[in-house]
C-alpha cells in the first residue's frame, strides 16, 4: 500500500509507489457499489496530495460546448478556497487547453497544470484538470504524466461503464414502465370493451385511468348535440364544488379543453404556469387535455390532472393519447348501441302499440295469404265471426260460404296486385252457421320476408243494415198509416204492416168499453184463425200492464203458439197513446228469434200505431160530435117548434071559441083548454131549462144549495106531479120507498134528475109498468126507477150519459139527448154515481146512488 502521506514534490514517486496508486485507482474504480460522482471523488483523492495540489475532474455536458466539474480534491485547506473558485467554473470544451487536450486527445501541461483527456472507446468524456503550488516543480515529468494519464484513463473506462450501465438501467426500467402501462392499459381496455353505456365508459375510464395514468384528478366531459357546448358526464378526484363549476366547458375561447376539443390534439400543460397561461381556473400542477375522436369527429374530452409537475414524455404522451382513443372508440361503441337499444325499444313500443291496436280493435282483423289462408286474426274476429284464433290459424277463412268463395279469392288476388278493396259488402257465416253481413276492406301488406299477403279488416254491419231497414220501415209505416182517418182501415193498415218482413202474423187487439180485449185485425199467415197467437191471455196482461211481453227464442211444443211444428217467438207491445193504453199489436215468428232490436221496432210501430188510432178515433169522435150537433139543431128545431105551433092552435082555438060564444064559452072546454095550454108551456119550459142547464154544466157554474131533505117524501111528489100523464098513457107507476131516507142534498137539483128518469120511463117504457124503488143504508140511498119498455142496446150503453147522445132515432122518440147527461153531473157533484142497466126490447134499469152526507 503506498503511503498516502508523502506528497507530490518531495520526490518523484517510485515505481512501486506508482503501482500501489494504480492498483489503488483500479480498485477504486472497480466499485461498481459506489455512483460515478463518488467515485471520481475518489479517484481525485488519490491524485492529490500525491501528484498535484489540487486536481478536478470535468465532465462533457451532453451539448459537448462545456466542461462541468463532477469532483475535485485539495491539499491544504488553505488553498482550497481558490481552487474552489477555480473548480466550480464551469469550462467551455471548445476552448484554449481544453480544446486541445479533448481535440488530440493527449495531456497537456502549462507549468503547473496539466490537462489529461478522459477518453473511452475513442470517444472524449472530459477531462482530469491537476495543479501543483509553488515551490514544488512546476511542470509534470513524462513518468508522472504517464500516471495520471492512466489514471485518466482508467477513471474513463470507469466512467463510460458506469454510463453504460445506468443507460442500460434506464432503458430497463423505461421498458418496465411501458409494459407496466401497457398491462393497465390492457386492463382499461378490456373493461372499456364490456362498456354498453357513456356512463360506464366514463366511469372505466376514470376509475381505472386515474391509476393507469398516475393522476390526480380528472373528468370527462361529452360534446351536447347542439355542439355549443360540452356537459361534465363524470369526474373523479374534485370535489362537488368544483364538478358543479366545471360542469359546462362552453366551445368557444381558448380554455384548453375548449381548444382540444376544436383542434382535435391534445393540449399538454406541464406546469402551473401553463396551466395559468392556458386559462385553466384552479392551476394544478399539469395536465393533459385530451380529444375523443372518432371518424375525425369530436364526441368530448378527457382531461386528467396530475398533482406534482409533471413532464410528458413521447411514451407518456403516446400512453394517454391511448388511452383517450380506446375510450372514444367505447364511447362512440356505447352510442351506437344506445341508439341501436333506442331504436329496438321504439321498434319494440310500435309493434306493441300496433299489437294493442289489432287487439283492441273492433274491428276483425285478419292477415290472409293469397289463397285466403288465415294467418293473423284478432279477438274481434273471435267475437264477431265465433272462430278462435286456434281453430282458424293455418286454414282457410271460413267465413265465406262455398258460393261466395270464388268472388272472394279473385278479390284476394286483385288486393295482392295493389287493388285497395273499399268496404265490399259480404254476407259471410258464422262458426255457428248464423248470416252475418260484413264490409270488408282489403289491401296488401308486404312482409319483411315472403311473398305479399292481404289485410282484411271486417266490420259486421247486420245491425246497422238492419237499423237502417228499421228507419225505412218506420218511415213507410209512418206514411202508410197516415195515409187514412178511418179507424178500420187504420187497424187493417197496422196488421199488414209488419207482416211478412218482421212477423209471420200480426194481430191487433183493442180493449172495448166493457173492459173486453177484442182481436180487431190481423195478418199473414195465420191471420184465418180468430185470435192468433200468443192468445188473448197475454193480450190482456199486456193490456193491463202497460209493458211489452216477449218470448225471444223458439220453443219446441208450446201450445201458445197454434203454428204447425209448435215453435214460435212472439212480441206483444202496448199501443200506448196519451198516457192510455187502447190495444196491443202482437207478432208472431217461428223463422227466427226475436232480440232486443225487434222489441224496440215493435214498440216504435206499436206507437206510431196507437197515435194513428187515436187520431183515426177522434176524428171519429169529432164526426160523431157534429152528426149529434146536426141531430140536434133538427130535434131542437123540431121540439121547440111541435109545442108552440101546438100552443099556438090551441090558443087560437080558445080565443074563436070566445069570440064566438062570448060569455057562453064553456068553462069545462075553457079550462082544459088552458090546461093544455099550460102542458105546453111547462114542456117547453123543461126543454128551455135543459138548454139552459148544459150551457151552465159547461162552463162549470152548478151550484148546489143543500138542504136536510126525506127522499121518499120529494119522489111521491114527483110521482103525484107525474100522475095525470101516466094515467093518460095507461101506464102504471109503482113505489117500493124505504123510509126516512134522510140526507143533505139540492131539492131542486134531486127534483130535476127525478122528473128526467121519470119522464123517460113514461116516454120509453111503451106502457108497461114503471116501479121506483128506494133503498137506505146507514151512508148511502139507492134509487131506482125500472121500466119494462125498449131498452138500450149494449153498445149504446156507455155514451148514454154523454151529452146529446142518444139511442133512439129522432123520428120515433123526441129529446135532446141531454137528460142523462144533465142528471149525472147533478149525481156526480153531489158526490153520488148514475148507471143503467138495461136488455134490449124488454126494459131498463136506472140506478142512482148518493151518500147522505
Ligand atoms: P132524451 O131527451 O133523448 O130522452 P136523455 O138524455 O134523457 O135524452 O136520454 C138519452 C137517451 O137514452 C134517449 O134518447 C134514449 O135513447 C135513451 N133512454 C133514456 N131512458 C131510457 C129508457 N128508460 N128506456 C130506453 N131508452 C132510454
Amino acid at each position: 500500500m503506498y503511503n498516502r502521506q508523502r506528497q507530490f514534490g518531495a520526490h518523484a514517486p517510485e515505481i512501486e509507489e506508482r503501482l500501489a496508486l494504480l492498483a489503488e485507482a483500479s480498485r477504486v474504480l472497480a466499485d461498481a457499489s459506489l455512483e460515478p460522482p463518488a467515485v471520481m471523488e475518489r479517484l481525485c483523492g488519490l491524485v492529490v496530495p500525491l501528484l498535484g495540489a489540487a486536481c478536478a475532474l470535468r465532465l462533457l455536458t451532453e451539448d459537448g460546448l462545456w466542461l462541468r466539474t463532477v469532483a475535485s480534491a485539495s491539499a491544504v485547506p488553505e488553498s482550497r478556497a481558490r481552487f474552489q473558485a477555480l473548480l466550480s467554473q464551469r469550462v467551455r470544451a471548445d476552448e484554449g487547453l481544453a480544446e486541445e487536450v479533448l481535440g488530440t486527445g493527449e495531456a497537456q501541461g502549462v507549468e503547473a497544470v496539466l490537462v489529461l483527456p478522459l477518453r473511452a472507446r475513442g470517444r472524449a468524456l472530459g477531462t482530469l484538470t491537476v495543479w501543483r503550488d509553488a515551490p514544488a516543480p512546476s511542470s509534470f515529468e513524462p513518468g508522472e504524466q504517464l500516471l495520471l494519464q492512466e489514471l485518466a484513463d482508467r477513471a474513463a473506462m470507469a466512467l463510460d461503464v458506469a454510463r453504460a450501465y445506468a443507460a442500460e438501467r434506464q432503458a430497463r426500467q423505461a421498458a418496465e414502465v411501458a409494459a407496466g402501462r401497457l398491462a393497465r392499459l390492457q386492463h382499461v381496455t378490456a373493461e372499456l370493451s364490456e362498456a354498453l353505456t357513456a356512463a360506464r365508459v366514463a366511469e372505466v375510464v376514470l376509475e381505472q385511468g386515474l391509476s393507469v395514468a398516475d393522476a390526480k384528478a380528472g373528468g370527462l366531459w361529452l360534446v351536447e348535440p347542439d355542439a355549443t357546448s360540452a356537459l361534465l358526464l363524470r369526474c373523479a378526484g374534485c370535489t362537488p364544488d368544483a364538478a358543479e363549476r366545471l360542469r359546462r366547458m362552453p366551445l368557444t375561447g381558448d380554455a384548453p379543453g375548449t381548444r382540444c376539443l376544436r383542434e382535435l390534439k391534445p393540449v399538454w400543460l406541464e406546469s402551473e404556469d401553463a396551466l395559468a397561461a392556458g386559462g385553466a381556473e384552479r392551476p394544478a400542477s399539469s395536465s393533459a387535455c385530451l380529444p375523443l375522436v372518432v371518424d375525425g369527429r369530436a364526441l368530448g374530452v378527457l382531461v386528467f390532472t396530475f398533482g406534482l409537475p409533471h413532464g410528458f414524455d413521447e411514451d407518456e404522451r403516446a400512453f394517454l393519447h391511448l388511452v383517450a382513443h380506446h375510450a372514444a372508440q367505447a364511447l362512440a361503441r356505447a352510442r351506437l348501441l344506445e341508439r341501436e337499444q333506442r331504436a329496438r325499444a321504439a321498434l319494440r313500443e310500435a309493434h306493441q302499440t300496433l299489437e294493442a291496436i289489432i287487439q283492441a280493435s273492433p274491428a276483425a282483423i285478419m292477415l290472409l295469404d293469397p289463397d285466403g289462408t288465415v294467418r293473423m286474426w284478432n279477438p274481434a274476429a273471435e267475437r264477431m265471426l265465433g272462430w278462435t284464433a286456434d281453430e282458424v290459424l293455418g286454414k282457410v277463412l271460413p267465413v265465406v260460404p262455398p258460393e261466395h268463395w270464388e268472388a272472394f279469392r279473385q278479390s284476394l288476388e286483385r288486393a295482392t296486385r295493389g287493388t285497395v278493396l273499399d268496404g265490399a259488402p259480404l254476407l259471410g257465416r258464422r262458426r255457428d252457421g248464423s248470416a252475418v253481413q260484413v264490409a270488408v276492406w282489403t289491401g296488401r301488406v308486404h312482409p319483411a320476408s315472403g311473398p305479399p299477403q292481404c289485410l282484411s279488416v271486417m266490420v259486421d254491419i247486420t245491425e246497422r243494415q238492419r237499423g237502417e231497414a228499421a228507419q225505412r220501415f218506420l218511415a213507410e209505416a209512418g206514411g202508410v198509416l197516415a195515409g187514412s182517418l178511418e179507424e178500420e182501415e187504420t187497424l187493417e193498415r197496422v196488421a199488414h204492416l209488419a207482416v211478412p218482413a218482421y212477423a209471420e202474423t200480426c194481430g191487433v187487439f183493442l180493449e172495448d168499453e166493457s173492459g173486453g180485449v177484442r182481436c180487431v185485425a190481423t195478418a199473414g199467415e195465420g191471420s184465418d184463425a180468430e185470435v192468433p197467437p200468443p192468445g188473448l191471455a197475454v193480450v190482456a196482461r199486456v193490456i193491463q200492464s202497460g209493458r211489452p211481453e216477449t218470448r225471444s227464442g223458439l220453443s219446441e211444443g208450446d201450445p201458445t203458439c197454434a203454428r204447425a211444428g209448435g215453435t214460435c217467438a212472439y212480441l206483444c207491445v202496448p199501443l200506448r197513446v196519451r198516457g192510455h193504453t187502447l190495444g196491443a199489436l202482437t207478432f208472431v215468428t217461428s223463422r227466427r228469434a226475436y232480440d232486443a232490436q225487434d222489441l224496440a221496432l215493435a214498440q216504435e210501430l206499436a206507437r206510431r200505431a196507437a197515435l194513428a188510432l187515436d187520431n183515426a178515433s177522434l176524428y171519429r169522435d169529432a164526426r160523431h160530435a157534429i152528426r149529434l150537433r146536426e141531430e140536434f139543431l133538427s130535434i131542437a128545431s123540431h121540439e121547440l117548434k111541435t109545442p108552440i105551433s101546438a100552443l099556438q092552435l090551441q090558443v087560437q082555438s080558445l080565443l074563436a071559441g070566445l069570440a064566438r060564444s062570448g060569455a057562453q064559452f064553456d068553462p069545462e072546454r075553457l079550462k082544459r083548454g088552458l090546461e093544455r095550454v099550460d102542458r105546453q108551456v111547462k114542456r117547453q119550459t123543461l126543454l128551455v131549462n135543459d138548454l139552459l142547464d148544459v150551457s151552465r154544466l159547461s162552463a162549470g157554474k152548478l151550484e148546489l144549495v143543500r138542504v136536510p131533505l126525506e127522499l121518499g117524501a120529494l119522489v111521491r111528489e114527483v110521482a103525484e106531479r107525474f100522475e095525470p100523464e101516466y094515467a093518460r098513457s095507461g101506464t102504471p107507476l109503482e113505489l117500493s120507498l124505504a123510509p126516512e131516507a134522510r140526507g143533505q142534498w139540492d131539492r131542486l137539483r134531486l127534483d130535476q134528475v127525478l122528473t128526467n128518469l121519470m119522464s123517460n120511463a113514461l116516454k120509453y117504457g111503451r106502457g108497461n109498468p114503471v116501479r121506483v124503488e128506494l133503498e137506505v143504508t146507514e151512508a148511502r140511498v139507492l134509487l131506482r126507477v125500472k121500466d119494462g119498455g125498449i131498452g138500450i142496446a149494449t153498445e149504446h150503453l156507455p155514451r148514454l150519459f154523454h151529452r146529446f147522445e142518444r139511442a133512439v132515432s129522432e123520428r120515433n122518440y123526441g129529446g135532446f139527448g141531454l137528460g142523462l147527461w144533465i142528471a149525472r153531473q147533478i149525481i156526480e157533484a153531489m158526490g153520488g154515481h148514475i148507471e143503467v142497466e138495461s136488455v134490449l126490447g124488454e126494459g131498463s134499469t136506472f140506478s142512482v146512488e148518493l151518500p147522505r152526507g
